[in-house]
Order: C-alpha cells, then sequence, then structure tokens
C-alpha cells in the first residue's frame, strides 16, 4: 500500500512551510502539482529536487490515472498546489477519493489556507462558518447570493481584486448596505492588510483607491450578527 500525501504550502510568507512538509516533499518518489513552474520556485527554494509532473484542473481527470499508477508500482505521491491547501478551491478532491477508493493511504500535512487565515483576521465569530470559495461568475449568482444572504453563519468568499466592487455592489444589494464584513488582502505577505466595517464603509474604501490589487478574502457576518 502506498501514500497519497497532500501538503499544504505557504499562500505568500515562505516562513509558513512547515519542516514536516518541506521533509515529506524530499522523500516521495514523485510531487504532483498545479503549476510546476510556480512550484518550481518554491521546491528549488528549499532544495527539494523531487521529481514532478502537472495536475490541475484541466487535467485532473485524466492524471488521477496516472497518479493511481504510480502508487500501484509502490511509490509514494504528494500533491501541492500553487498555494495554501489543496481541494481548497484547488485540485485534490478528486485524487483523494480514487486513491481512497484503491485503497492506499491519504495523508495530509496542514498548513496555511487563505480561508480560515481570513475567519480568523475578520473579528467575526468563527465558531460556525460557511466556506463559499469562488461564487458562480455567472449562471446560478444571483441565486445563490439571495440564498446566502439569509445565511446566519460567517460566510468566506474568495474573490479577485478586479472583481471586488462588483462584489461589494452585490453585498449591498442583497445583505443591506449595514452588513458587517472584512476584507482580507495580502494575507501573511509584506502588504498584508484588513479592512472591517459595514458594507457601505467598505464600498467607500474601495472605490476611493487607484486600483485594488492582491489576493483577496471577503467575510461576511451571518444574518443576525450584530456588536
Ligand atoms: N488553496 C488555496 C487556499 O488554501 O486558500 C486557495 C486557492 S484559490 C485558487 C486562490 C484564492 O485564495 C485567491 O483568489 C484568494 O481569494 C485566496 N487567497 C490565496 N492566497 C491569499 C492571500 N495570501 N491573501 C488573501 N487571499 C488569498
Amino acid at each position: 500500500m502506498s501514500t497519497l500525501y497532500i501538503v499544504a504550502t505557504p499562500i505568500g510568507n515562505l516562513g509558513d512551510f512547515s519542516p514536516r512538509a518541506i521533509e515529506i516533499l524530499k522523500k516521495v518518489d514523485y510531487i504532483a502539482c498545479e503549476d510546476t513552474r510556480t512550484s518550481g520556485k518554491l521546491l528549488k527554494h528549499f532544495g527539494i529536487d523531487t521529481q514532478t509532473f502537472s495536475f490541475h484542473l484541466h487535467n485532473e481527470h485524466k492524471k488521477v490515472g496516472h497518479l493511481l499508477n504510480i502508487l500501484n508500482a509502490n511509490q509514494d505521491v504528494a500533491l501541492i498546489s500553487d498555494a495554501g491547501m489543496p481541494g481548497i478551491s484547488d485540485p485534490g478532491f478528486l485524487a483523494v477519493r480514487a486513491v481512497q477508493q484503491e485503497e492506499h493511504t491519504v495523508s495530509v500535512i496542514p498548513g496555511p489556507d487563505a480561508a480560515t487565515t481570513a475567519l480568523v483576521a475578520s473579528g467575526l465569530p468563527c465558531d460556525r462558518y460557511s466556506f463559499e470559495g469562488f461564487l458562480p461568475h455567472k449562471k446560478g449568482r444571483q441565486k445563490r447570493l439571495g440564498q446566502l444572504a439569509e445565511e446566519e453563519r460567517t460566510l468566506v468568499i474568495y474573490e479577485s481584486p478586479n472583481r471586488l466592487l462588483k462584489l461589494i455592489d452585490e453585498l449591498e444589494q442583497y445583505f443591506g448596505k449595514d452588513r458587517l464584513i472584512t476584507i482580507a488582502r495580502e494575507l501573511t505577505k509584506t502588504f498584508e492588510e484588513i479592512q472591517r466595517g459595514t458594507v457601505e464603509e467598505m464600498k467607500n474604501e474601495f472605490t476611493s483607491r487607484d486600483s485594488i490589487k492582491g489576493e483577496i478574502v471577503v467575510v461576511v457576518a451571518g444574518k443576525r450578527y450584530s456588536e
């Protein structure tokens, strides 16, 4: 029986890469990477010279077979994504399911992810939350927003910087201008920023900027929450 290791990588700050993650990546036979070039830089930085192959959203179905062949040949594989925890808005789920069905071992090496980092930084209740990842871009978006407006748990949403203002407008429309939100940008990086306030305040803050750059998580208070 072989092992598929699911290994979390830093979401910005290289100091967050755990010694155990590095040790596993050095000892496995192959590393499946979302993007071999992006991960190549990280691996080189940590002196990891294990052979890599690509495993991303567009070849995931095909590459699961390749991954299983390696495990069936008694070799171990680690799966990493460009940043954070594989499987969280990144490839991972299909591999874990297939590997478990073949009765190989799956071992997760935990580490950074943007969702829980933003949630804890948000100052909003963390006892119950709903991870929404990226909202649908077109079809189903309005319906999802309508449903989420009724949700009582804190919501965690991934959004790209060029769509942030659109999302804030939609939150205003569906959730109301007074709902509390936190916008977490560039977490763990040099220019980390946590902005907290009502939808209306965040709209004023971000529309006043010349440009919005970096990676963003939006955390939204649940329906009945007030301070
Ligand atoms: N697997 C990753 C994780 O564990 O968080 C998420 C990958 S998803 C493709 C990328 C999204 O995660 C970004 O668009 C952003 O919403 C969020 N993200 C990743 N790194 C971030 C960071 N340093 N600061 C804020 N958000 C981040």
